[in-house]
């Protein structure tokens, strides 16, 4: 794609983008909007190959309106160097819901329903060519599996957003700080397969 192309493509996301967030901003359609100190709608590069779809907010996102940040953000910002991919120049990252669900619990299936129309907007508008499924609400909401992620995770699984659209499944930062372990078998293991995997796939996606 020559440069010119790109910017203006480039603009395009990070205007529609924009405009969601806005609206994301404002808005009530569900009862976490009541506990909320603000919004989390993502960050990263509108562009990117890669979107990371997480669950929802938790304290320190909520207290800063940025996604993935305190002990399981550092992990996962690891884990992404690990294969030489930057949060900020490589991957678009947000949540399934924008807003914090209280003391950490699961989104409940309302919640996910009123808020997916602004994550679909965001993958409409970045049109990845990877998504990374970041734990079990993330996988339930986006692609309706309601298998645990360690009988899916490493398979590259079909989406509904088109060919060039694929999906993996990989554990979520906090599960594995929960599970230190780097013995074969462990959960840290098994991510350390599936970024190979992604790294992967993505330099064959560069060689097309
Ligand atoms: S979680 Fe989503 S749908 Fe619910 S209030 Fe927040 S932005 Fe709106």
């Amino acid at each position: 794609m020559n440069k010119t192309l790109e910017n203006t493509l480039l603009a395009a996301h990070s205007a529609s983008l924009a405009s969601l967030q806005e609206t994301v901003q404002n808005c009530h359609a569900c009862l976490l909007s009541k506990g909320r100190t603000q919004t989390v709608f993502g960050e990263g590069n509108p562009n990117a190959s890669v979107v990371l779809i997480g669950e929802g907010p938790g304290q320190q996102e909520d207290e800063t309106g940025r996604p993935f940040v305190g002990r399981a953000g550092k992990l996962l910002t690891e884990i992404l160097a690990s294969v030489d991919l930057q949060r900020d120049r490589d991957i678009y990252i947000c949540n399934v819901v924008k807003c914090r669900p209280p003391n950490n619990r699961a989104p409940l299936p309302e919640e996910v329903k009123a808020c997916s129309g602004y994550l679909l907007g965001q993958i409409a508008a970045i049109k990845p060519a990877i998504i990374l499924l970041c734990g079990s609400t993330a996988l339930k909401s986006v692609l309706g599996i309601a298998t645990p992620i360690s009988k899916v995770r490493g398979q590259w699984l079909e989406t509904p957003f088109g060919d060039n659209t694929l999906a993996m499944a990989i554990f979520h930062p906090s599960y594995l700080l929960r599970n230190p372990s780097k013995e074969p078998g462990s959960p840290k293991y098994w991510m350390w397969q599936d970024m190979k995997a992604l790294r992967e796939k993505l330099n064959s996606l560069k060689a097309k």
